[in-house]
């Protein structure tokens, strides 16, 4: 009997594998329905994320499908919020997950069992209509996201006590009316800071984003007009990026992204280039700054009783409105600091899935990555090792061999991503999923398949990583995989490709 606390991608695509493997999955949700931060409501609720209502998904559908169950192939490529619920509510109508969630249920504390040594139990209790149970489960998979808890880190803004316009933490964010006629300032130039700085700026009187470090932009319309991640998240991409000298792999990614257009000459080139930094993806940006909706400033140095003064600027600049787009911080109240420590928006653990010191193997968090490709594979991929290891047909490492790979990976990270703000959860999207998917037997073999089956191969190697490829083989193989790799064009092109001309013979 395996507890799932969330019924977000996370917690859906854990509770299908927990089916998938045989256990009994038990999904908790506090709210009163599934989808987590893709459900949006109009008014914000305590615990819960809170979107704006034209959020659209930053990967496209090919690489953000669950590897059994593809979009549909007219939903559009990038998704609105609205969509991706309707997806996920198809996949869990599909595999008849409904039965296994109980919204309107809090899980208010998880703790060992006494047994625990011995059985690996927990305790669990939920809440539901001021009522609470108690629960005894065999494991626990943690899917609680970490999109609720605003970061309004004021104390790095000097002077915010005596500014006297309004601000705001982007979470409170809805509908760009507040911003109409106002001189707007976003702090912080990450997705949401972006997203809402180009919505203001369609009826605020001034609208400028200030960032401390800066940030790649990519389009979503990348190369020939093809989604950016199934240009970028190949397997020969990721060979050369993980096989080229250091130097050589940063002039390469450089010299890409600066491809569209230079980002020191819009004021975005990010502050040290070394530093990976989740890249923003925003199609209208460049746009905005090259008409002047939209002005780029370094970091906020001091607030003032109207203004805002930036480092490295002796003028000060009047403002109205500020909309602190400072990201978010994640906990687990319901677990205590024994089990996952966190630290500097970094938890300890074991390919960023199970604590080291358990003696039994019996809790994982899934979904607490923020790779460079879409999140729901890769929650799906986890899914799919942690309950193979619950059932016993996967075994991890010993305590001391996990512990010195997650302190090395934490070595690195400061070494190589430096340790700031959210800089410790990212990793490389396909190696990991690669990695994951070697530990259950499912990571494809390309050579294999040349020798069997060479144009699957190739289009494996050369073409977008896309989950499916997660399918043909092993564990949970999936008879659609072959057909949907190789339809994963069509899908793409079928809600672009609206018109096609008579007399029209080119092909993509
Ligand atoms: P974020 O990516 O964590 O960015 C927060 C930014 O705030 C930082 O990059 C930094 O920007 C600034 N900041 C943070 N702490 C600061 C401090 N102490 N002092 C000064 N500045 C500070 O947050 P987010 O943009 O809200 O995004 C959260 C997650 O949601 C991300 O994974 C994002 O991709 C995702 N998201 C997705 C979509 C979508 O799918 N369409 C939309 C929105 C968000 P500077 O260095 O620039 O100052």
């Amino acid at each position: 009997r395996v507890a799932v606390v969330g019924a977000g991608v996370s917690g859906l695509t854990a509770t299908k594998c927990c089916l998938d493997e045989g256990l009994e999955p038990t999904c908790f949700e506090q709210s009163q329905d599934i989808g987590g931060v893709w459900r949006y409501t109009e008014h914000i609720e305590a615990g819960r994320p809170s979107l704006y209502p034209s959020v659209i998904s930053n990967t496209s559908k090919e690489m953000s499908a669950f590897s059994d169950f593809p979009f549909p192939e007219d939903f559009p490529v990038f998704l609105p919020n609205a969509q991706l619920l309707d997806y996920l509510r198809r996949y869990a109508e599909h595999f008849s997950l409904r039965e296994h969630i109980k919204l309107g249920t809090t899980v208010v504390s998880i703790r060992k069992h006494p047994d625990f040594a011995t059985t690996g139990q927990w305790n669990v209790v939920t809440e539901a209509g001021g009522k609470q149970i108690s629960h005894v489960f065999d494991a626990v998979m943690v899917c609680s996201g970490n999109f609720s808890e605003p970061s309004l880190p004021l104390h790095c803004f000097p002077g915010i006590e005596r500014f006297r316009g309004q601000y705001l933490h982007s979470r409170q964010y809805k509908h760009p009316d507040v911003f109409r006629g106002k001189r707007v300032l976003v702090v912080g130039m990450g997705n949401s800071g972006v997203d809402i700085a180009v919505e203001a700026s369609r009826v605020a009187a001034k609208v400028t984003i200030s960032t401390a470090r800066g940030a790649w932009l990519v389009s979503r319309v990348f190369e020939h007009g093809y989604p950016w991640d199934m240009v970028l998240n190949t397997r020969l991409m990721s060979l050369i990026k993980t096989n080229l000298p250091r130097s050589l792999s940063w002039w390469l990614i450089n010299y890409k992204v600066n491809q569209r257009f230079n980002h020191e000459n819009y004021g975005l080139q990010p502050e040290k280039s070394c530093l990976v930094r989740e890249p923003v993806l925003n199609d209208d940006l460049p746009s905005y700054i090259l008409t002047g909706r939209i002005t780029i400033k370094p970091g906020v140095k001091e607030f003032k009783d109207s203004s805002v003064v930036y480092h490295d600027c002796p003028e000060e600049e009047p403002i109205d409105i500020v909309v602190f787009c400072t990201g978010y911080n994640f906990s687990f109240p319901f677990l205590e600091e024994s089990v996952i420590r966190v630290e500097n928006k970094h938890a300890s653990l074991y390919k960023y899935v199970f604590p080291t010191q358990l003696q039994k193997p019996t809790l994982a968090v899934l979904g607490l990555i923020k790779p460079l490709g879409s999140i729901t594979p890769v929650a799906e991929m986890q899914a799919r090792w942690v309950s193979r290891v619950f059932k016993g047909l996967c075994q991890l490492p010993p305590q001391s061999v996990m512990e010195k790979e997650v302190n090395e990976m934490k070595k690195n990270q400061v070494r190589w991503f430096g340790l700031t703000f959210d800089e410790v959860l990212k990793t490389e999207w396909l190696v990991y999923l690669d990695t994951l998917a070697s530990f259950i037997g499912a990571k494809p073999s390309v050579l294999g398949l040349l020798c069997t089956d060479p144009w699957l191969a190739l289009t494996i190697f050369f073409g977008p990583c896309s989950p499916y490829q997660y399918r043909l083989g092993g564990p949970g193989r999936w008879e659609g995989a072959r057909q949907a790799i190789l339809t994963q064009w069509d899908r793409v092109l079928k809600p672009t490709r609206t018109r096609v001309p008579a007399d029209s013979s080119s092909s993509f």
